[in-house]
């Protein structure tokens, strides 16, 4: 027998229309290159989204033609994270912090036709605009407002969607291998959005009272989807710009009222810092809660902002293959009166799947492994909000399993509970005499030293064991260390084959496009030459 409900489509001009109807009044902040703000609200927003669509709808283009971005965060990237899906295209976000070859290559490998692109960003489209098939430039500020100009709000029409129809295209940035497309639908992103809603990390859900700051890039996996959250639920949001430094940062958490903020580790890290040297400068009482990911988070840090600045972090794990949000930490209610370093113990691992997504993990045997919390194997994902398949990228299909789930490439280890922590990538990890070493659980240990600003561990090839472990240590300003000390300091936690034989100190760790360490760029300059 077959149910009696609507059949009703997933699309996101629910949430445009949502936003608009009840949240009209709410504000939207931008801080500017110039460093002032904009400031404008839902209604003007999704006002101009539509123009923006009905713009787009009167260039020619055909329906599910991508259209990208190249931009900062701010109040226009949000209108074409509407405008371009709800006119029935493809929102494209281009990395700007890519080689141009790079851009260029994702470019053309998803077919843009169009582009908006920030002013200051032009030299870089220059460098690969000709490799591309984009036919039409739109520059922020200046010919974007005749774009917008061109088409009255109520010359927008819902195109009747279809849940399964593409919204959005993001690429991998390509830590590993070439950067391969994923593919957005509208329900897949309508049903990620009440999925991070619906999530309510340590019982710090978001609601129409939040002001949200996402610190991560509109081009890295969709901002983690507060974009959409936030006008869900009736948000204020708050677009730092260009302006990522750690001081314009908590200036703006600070004069908004920030909430709630997200972003990767290094960026917290450098706000960690900042609070620690000046910790009364900033009254960040409005703030309840920062989503960590992308990396992992280092236990020390959490505990260092609750313990300093009683700030709570929330670590969350995803891909931009997972939409990208799929697990949150979460700490189990029976523990809600732990002591606090088992409550770290929770918070900082990566915790239990969002709802309607599926974690698994299973041994060479094929069965899954131990819950145990040390048994290590790569992490097997599935849900409505995971990738099936790459765009146009030949040769990937060995990354989902016959039965469907898609594989990782995250070595994690479950506990009894069936919270993970993920141990490495399985690039990462270090194979040691047969056995596995966790760069991530020594680089947690080593940031936790107080004179350790950042830490990164990669393996070195050796003769005898294969591959050993060599840490690659940023000391914090005016701070020493030496390899002794920091060893000493981690042995209490490790099995001794675990230790790295050698550290080295380096004055920065190259980050990847969107701010992780870059540990194909540490292996390359550390496994030629030999170390001290
Ligand atoms: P890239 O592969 O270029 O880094 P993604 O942003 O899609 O692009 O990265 C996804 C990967 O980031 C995951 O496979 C995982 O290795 C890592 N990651 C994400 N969140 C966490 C986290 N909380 N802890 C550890 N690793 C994480």
């Amino acid at each position: 027998m077959d149910g009696l409900m609507m059949d009703y489509q997933l699309t996101l001009p629910t949430i445009l229309r949502r936003a608009e109807q009840y949240f009209g009044g709410k504000e939207v902040v931008t801080r500017l290159p110039d460093k002032s703000f904009h400031r404008y609200t839902y209604a003007d927003m999704t006002r101009r989204a539509k123009q923006l669509a009905a713009a787009l709808q009167k260039l020619g283009l055909e329906r599910g033609d991508r259209v990208g971005t190249l931009c900062w965060n701010h109040y226009q990237h949000l209108e074409a994270y509407f405008g371009i899906p709800c006119a029935g295209f493809v929102l494209h976000t281009l990395n700007l912090r890519l080689h141009p070859n790079d851009i260029g290559y994702i470019a053309l490998n998803a077919g843009d036709r169009a582009l908006i692109v920030d002013a200051s960003l032009m030299p870089l489209v220059e460098q690969f605009l000709p490799r591309t098939k984009v036919e039409h430039v739109f520059v922020v500020e200046e010919s974007y407002e005749e774009l917008l100009a061109s088409a009255d709000e109520g010359e927008w029409r819902d195109p009747g969607l279809e849940e399964n129809e593409a919204a959005a295209m993001c690429y991998t940035s390509g830590t590993t291998g070439l950067p391969k497309g994923v593919v957005y639908t509208h329900r897949s992103t309508m049903l990620h959005t009440l999925g991070v809603a619906a999530a309510n990390p340590l019982g710090l859900g978001l609601s129409e009272q939040d002001v949200i700051l996402p610190v991560v890039p509109m081009f890295h996996a969709n901002a983690w989807g507060y974009p959409y959250v936030a006008a869900m639920q009736g948000a204020k949001q708050v677009f730092p710009g260009p302006h990522l430094d750690a001081e314009s940062l908590l200036d703006d958490f600070v004069q908004e009222r920030v909430t709630w903020t997200a972003g990767v580790p290094t960026i917290w890290l450098g706000i960690l810092q900042l609070l620690d040297a000046e910790p009364k400068r900033w009254d960040l009482s409005a703030m309840k809660g920062m989503l960590v990911g992308g990396s992992a988070a280092p236990r020390s840090m959490i505990a260092g902002f609750q313990e300093r600045h009683g700030l709570r972090v929330c670590h969350g794990w995803g891909m931009t293959e997972t939409s990208p949000v799929a697990s949150m930490a979460s700490l189990p209610g029976e523990l809600a009166q732990a002591d606090r370093d088992t409550q770290y113990d929770y918070i900082a691992m990566q915790g239990v799947p969002l709802p309607l997504v599926e974690l698994r993990a299973r041994g060479a045997d094929g069965n899954e492994i131990p819950h145990d919390g040390e048994t290590m194997a790569e992490l097997e994902v599935r849900g409505p909000w995971v990738a099936g398949a790459y765009y146009d990228t030949p040769g990937t299909s060995g990354r989902w399993t016959e039965d469907g789930w898609f594989r990782t490439g995250d070595i994690v280890s479950f506990d009894p509970q069936g919270h993970i922590q993920i141990k490495d990538r399985s690039k990462d990890v270090i194979k040691s005499g047969g056995e596995w070493i966790s760069s991530v659980d020594l680089e947690n240990a080593l940031m936790a030293h107080p004179a350790v600003a950042e830490a990164a561990v990669i393996a070195v090839p050796d003769e005898k064991w294969q591959e050993r472990p060599l840490a690659v240590v940023v000391v914090k300003q005016g701070a020493t260390a030496t390899p002794e000390q920091l060893r000493e300091f981690i042995a209490p936690h490790f099995a001794k084959w675990w230790l790295p034989d050698h550290v080295v100190f380096v004055s920065e760790i190259p980050k990847t496009a969107v701010g992780k360490f870059k540990k194909t760029a540490l292996r390359e300059q550390f496994s030629a030459q030999p170390v001290a």
